[in-house]
């Protein structure tokens, strides 16, 4: 099983990340893709990435700080990405819940990190919330970009769209919430070969540990809802997502180089 999506490089882990690691490898963890969301954040995920075997890192700054943003910050995040193990740029995108940055500096620094994606190709991990018809005018313009959209809210439509394009769907916690019958619907309708699960830790614990800092190991909880709300079993779940996943992120590929 693999988490596909967390924050282990979030400084909440500096003292525990031992003790949290051994309770995802005793669940069943065999990989974690570590999501930068500001340059130290992307250094430390490659950092964890080459220091774990089974870690990999995505590099990116989040649009919640889109406005400090400069053209000098994605110069280093193309420098870092040839340091190895990073398998994709994010998480970038729009938030036009929180609004933390402008609009208009949020979709440009998200056109950077497409532009940045293409020229290194890599694909790209996508933050959107409440911002669904800009995020999809901006992903219509960058075709060429393999994208996942991560922690996906929005509706059925809009994720049919985006896997007409040919991107990914991953949940996260909120599936499990009492009230989410609304994104167990669209989950439940996403083909079994685009989808993946992470836990976005330290955020979004799922049902029965919300309202606790997450960790890798509660992913399987969100492998235990999609399995329901597709009618197969755990393993063919956690076994299908993996694959996803490692296909996405060309992960046996990164594998292969470094055995040689
Ligand atoms: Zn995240």
């Amino acid at each position: 099983m693999i988490d596909s999506h967390a924050h282990l490089n979030d400084p909440h882990y500096d003292q525990i990340l031992s003790e949290v690691i051994i309770r995802a490898e005793q669940a069943g963890i065999e990989g974690i893709i570590n999501v930068g969301y500001d340059i130290p954040s992307s250094y430390r995920a490659v950092e964890l990435a080459n220091e774990y075997e089974w870690m990999y890192a995505v590099i990116g700054i989040h649009p919640h700080y889109a406005e400090q943003v400069s053209e000098a910050d994605i110069k280093e995040l193309e420098q870092l990405a040839e340091q190895g193990k990073v398998v994709g740029i994010g998480e970038t995108g729009l938030d036009y819940y929180y609004d933390n940055s402008p609009r208009e500096q949020q979709k440009l620094v998200f056109c950077q990190h497409l532009e940045l994606a293409k020229r290194l190709d890599l694909p790209v991990v996508v933050h959107s919330r409440d911002a669904a018809k800009d995020t999809l005018d901006i992903l219509k313009e960058h075709a060429k970009n393999r994208c996942v959209l991560h922690c996906y809210s929005g509706s059925l439509e809009t994720a049919e769209i985006y896997l007409d394009m040919g991107h990914y769907i991953s949940f996260a916690g909120p599936i499990t919430f009492k009230n989410a019958n609304k994104i167990r619907r669209v989950a439940a309708n996403i083909p079994l070969d685009r989808l993946f699960i992470e836990t976005d830790c330290p955020y979004l614990a799922p049902v029965p540990k919300r309202g606790n800092p997450n960790e890798p190991a509660w992913v399987v909880y969100v492998a235990e809802k999609l399995a329901e709300l597709h009618d197969i079993t755990i393993d063919e779940i956690k076994t299908i997502t993996m694959e996803n996943t490692r296909r996405f992120f060309r992960i046996e590929m990164i594998e292969e180089m470094m055995v040689d």
